[in-house]
């Protein structure tokens, strides 16, 4: 090698073969190096045979796909860089000009906002359906419906649905369409997407890695599982030419916290439940909501279908408590962050005001205070709780 420079590339050191490690390595690339020319012509992507880009798919990023495929009891997974963007590329790669799309009233409020404002301005319309109510999906379809969406439980006010009978209403009215789940709450522990009884099964599933996945709170990441060959050579080909790739170092990250999740989730369940339970008999709460207690909303569709819960629930305080009065409960928390997200080690909590939270079902007053419990020990958290009603009810 006559220049440093060139001697730094073409250096003439090569790993031994034989390395064997649990832990997968972080393959890096933008360019993947071909064996020569017939191999840069035929290898292929899209079936996972081969490499031919870092966007699409390197030994790291095809391996947590691999494990988040097996954990949902899916055949095939896609990775994207947050779980909206999952959601974006479902969108982008089953609709078109013309289409309509459904959402459930309760989603997780940015898969209405991206149907609202982008996608309405593609020619692809929306409504949305009482999820508690069977019959308004099945009035809501209509002939070019191409693509329905169902949240188990509803985002923060947790509704659960009778997902088997929304997938069949869907099935009988509108064979045409795609049922996609957003299964970030159930994380492929609570109930299984994929085998939803009565021979029923969504067709994909959408996550947001950056909860319970990742469980740090750190790294943002979307996945896509899905069951079908054809439907995911659909997905695989939009989300390649979207381009939306993620890091080996996020994926890195996911990998790492895999193995310790449903530990994790087990133990985030219980901690839920028993301050749930405990919250439901406190002064100043008129309801507690969380689909694994008696009376919540669609409590019995919950017990039908799931053997666990995620750690996240939500209260609704009584409605004679002003706004900036529940501000200040929120803010007398010592143990509880406030800011959004949930499925990490520190413990959340966010007000929502109840007016204009929902078009079609009116059962709630007042706000609702919704509660990610993280892994603190859940006797300080109940003190915590316990001091901030107690400022609430007193003033
Ligand atoms: C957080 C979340 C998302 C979006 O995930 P990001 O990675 O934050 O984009 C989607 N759906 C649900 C139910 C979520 O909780």
């Amino acid at each position: 090698m006559s220049k440093k420079s060139t001697g730094l590339i073409h250096h003439p050191y090569r790993a031994p073969e034989g390395f064997a490690s649990p832990v997968v390595p972080v393959a890096k690339a933008s360019t993947v190096l071909f064996r020569d020319m017939a191999h840069l012509r035929q290898q292929q992507w899209v079936d996972k045979s081969g490499y031919t880009y870092g966007l699409h798919g390197t030994p790291t990023t095809f391996t947590l796909e691999a494990r988040l495929a097996s954990l949902e009891g899916a055949a095939h997974a896609l990775l994207t860089p947050s779980g909206l963007s999952a959601i974006a590329v479902v969108d982008q790669a089953v609709l078109s000009s013309g289409d309509h799309l459904l959402i459930p009233d309760n989603a997780y409020a940015p898969n209405r906002a991206l149907a609202r404002h982008e996608l309405a301005r593609w020619g692809i319309s929306h409504d949305v359906y009482d999820a508690l109510d069977v019959a308004s999906l099945r009035r809501a379809l209509r002939p070019n419906t191409k693509l329905v969406w169902v949240e188990a439980p509803g985002s923060i006010t947790m509704e659960f649905p009778d997902l088997p009978g929304l997938v069949k209403a869907v099935r009988d009215g509108a064979p045409q369409a795609v049922v996609a789940l957003d299964n970030t709450w159930g994380a492929g522990l609570a109930f299984d997407a994929f085998e939803l009884g009565q021979g029923l099964s969504v067709d994909l599933t959408i996550h947001a890695l950056t909860k319970y996945p990742s469980g740090g709170g750190d790294v943002l990441m979307g996945s896509i599982c899905v069951d079908d060959r054809s439907l995911h050579d659909q997905l695989a080909w939009t989300h390649s030419r979207l381009g939306v790739g993620v890091g080996a170092n996020d994926v890195e990250v996911v990998l790492r916290s895999l193995p310790t999740m449903a530990l994790r989730y087990a133990a985030q369940d219980e901690a839920a439940r028993s301050l749930a339970s405990w919250c439901a008999g406190q002064p100043g709460v008129r309801r507690v909501l969380h689909p694994a207690l008696r009376g919540s909303p669609g409590h019995e569709h919950w017990a039908s279908l799931c053997r666990a819960a995620a750690g996240i629930f939500s209260i609704e305080v009584e409605p004679r408590f002003s706004a900036a009065r529940v501000d200040a409960f929120v803010e007398s928390l010592t143990l509880f962050g406030i800011g959004w997200s949930w499925g990490g080690a520190l413990s959340l909590a966010v007000p929502y005001d109840t007016k204009g939270l929902r078009s079609l079902r009116h059962d709630y007053e007042g706000v609702i205070v919704r509660l990610s419990i993280g892994l603190e020990d859940v006797e300080d958290l109940r003190a915590d709780l316990a001091q901030g009603l107690a400022r609430l009810v007193e003033g």
